[in-house]
C-alpha cells in the first residue's frame, strides 16, 4: 500500500515556520500584510476568504478585508487596487475569483502590482515562471511542489504527466516540474490514450475536475500521485480525480483528497505574502 502523503501535517509544519518568521519580521518593524478583496456574495468565495482571514491572523499576518457589494464597478475596484498598490503596510494583494461579469477579470488581475501578486496570475509572473527565474508562483502548484520535496521525490530525470492545463494548476505545475528537471507531459480533453500515457509516468499530478477519472490500475507501480482534484459526490462526500483505493495499492506514495493538497493552497498564500513582506 502506498504511504500517505499528509498536506495536513506539511501545511501545519509550514505554518509553524511562518508564525516564527512573522513574529520576527515584527521585532524588526514589519508586520506582513495582506489585503483580502471579496465582491459580492458567492457562498464558496465567502468562505474561502474567511478561511483566508483566519489563516493569516493564525500566524500572525495583517489582513486587511475589502468586500464589495455585488454591484461595484470595474472602475472602482481597479481604483482600490491601486490604492493597495500603493499602501506600504501591504505586501500581498488577493482578489477572489470569480468576479461579478461587469467586471474584467484579465484587466484587475492585471492592474495587481507584480511585486504585491501573491497569487501569481499577473502575465509578469507567469513569464517569470516560464522563464525559470519565478518571483511569486501560484499557490496551489506550489504548494505541490512542497509536497514532493517533501516526500523526498527528486524529479530529476522523471518522468511527470500533468492531467489538466488550467493556468492555475496544470500549466503552472508541468512548467515548476520542468525547472526541476522532469520530462513533462502535460495532457488535457483531447489527448489520445490518457491511460498509456499515465501508465508510464513516474509521478501522476491531476488536476482534472472530474470525479475518479484517473483509475487506479492505469498507475504504474511504484509511482507516486497527486490529486489536485476537488470534486463533491452525492451530498457531503468528497472525491478526487484518482480512483484512491485502486490507486493506492499501485502507487508508492499518494495524497488523499481531503487532506492531500486542499490545506496546502492557503499556506503557500501565507508564504508568499511573508516572502514578499522580506522582500519589500
Ligand atoms: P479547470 O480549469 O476546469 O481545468 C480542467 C482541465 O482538465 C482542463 O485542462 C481540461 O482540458 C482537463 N480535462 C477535463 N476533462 C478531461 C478528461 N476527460 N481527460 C483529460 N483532461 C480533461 O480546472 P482547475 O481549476 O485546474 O481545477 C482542477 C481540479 O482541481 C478541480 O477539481 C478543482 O476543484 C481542483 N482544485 C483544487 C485546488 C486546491 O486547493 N486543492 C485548487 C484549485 C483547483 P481542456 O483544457 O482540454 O478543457
Amino acid at each position: 500500500m502506498a504511504t500517505l502523503i499528509d498536506g495536513k501535517a506539511i501545511a501545519a509544519k509550514i505554518r509553524g515556520e511562518l508564525t516564527a518568521e512573522v513574529a520576527a519580521l515584527k521585532t524588526a518593524g514589519v508586520t506582513p500584510g495582506l489585503a483580502v478583496v471579496l465582491v459580492g456574495e458567492d457562498p464558496a468565495s465567502k468562505v474561502y476568504v474567511s478561511m483566508k482571514e483566519k489563516a493569516c491572523h493564525d500566524v500572525g499576518i495583517f489582513s486587511d478585508e475589502h468586500k464589495l457589494p455585488v454591484e461595484t464597478t470595474e472602475a472602482e475596484l481597479l481604483k482600490l487596487i491601486d490604492t493597495l498598490n500603493n499602501d506600504p503596510r501591504i505586501h500581498g494583494i488577493l482578489v477572489q475569483l470569480p468576479l461579478p461579469k461587469q467586471i474584467n477579470t484579465e484587466k484587475v488581475l492585471e492592474a495587481i502590482s507584480p511585486k504585491k501578486d501573491v497569487d501569481g496570475f499577473h502575465p509578469y509572473n507567469v513569464g517569470r515562471l516560464v522563464v525559470g527565474k519565478p518571483l511569486f508562483q501560484p499557490c496551489t502548484p506550489y504548494g505541490v511542489m512542497v509536497m514532493l520535496k517533501e516526500t523526498g521525490v527528486d524529479l530529476a530525470g522523471k518522468e511527470v504527466v500533468v492531467v489538466g492545463r488550467s493556468n492555475i494548476v496544470g500549466k503552472p505545475v508541468a512548467f515548476m516540474c520542468l525547472q526541476q528537471h522532469a520530462t513533462v507531459t502535460l495532457c488535457h480533453s483531447k489527448t489520445k490514450d490518457l491511460a498509456r500515457k499515465v501508465g508510464a509516468a513516474d509521478v501522476v499530478i491531476a488536476a482534472v475536475g472530474v470525479p475518479e477519472m484517473i483509475k487506479g490500475d492505469w498507475i504504474k507501480e511504484g509511482a507516486v500521485v497527486i490529486d489536485v482534484g476537488v470534486n463533491r459526490v452525492g451530498d457531503k462526500k468528497l472525491v478526487g480525480d484518482v480512483e484512491f483505493e485502486a490507486a493506492s495499492r499501485r502507487a508508492s506514495a499518494i495524497t488523499p483528497v481531503p487532506g492531500g493538497v486542499g490545506p496546502m493552497t492557503i499556506t503557500m498564500l501565507l508564504y508568499n505574502t511573508v516572502q514578499s513582506a522580506k522582500r519589500q
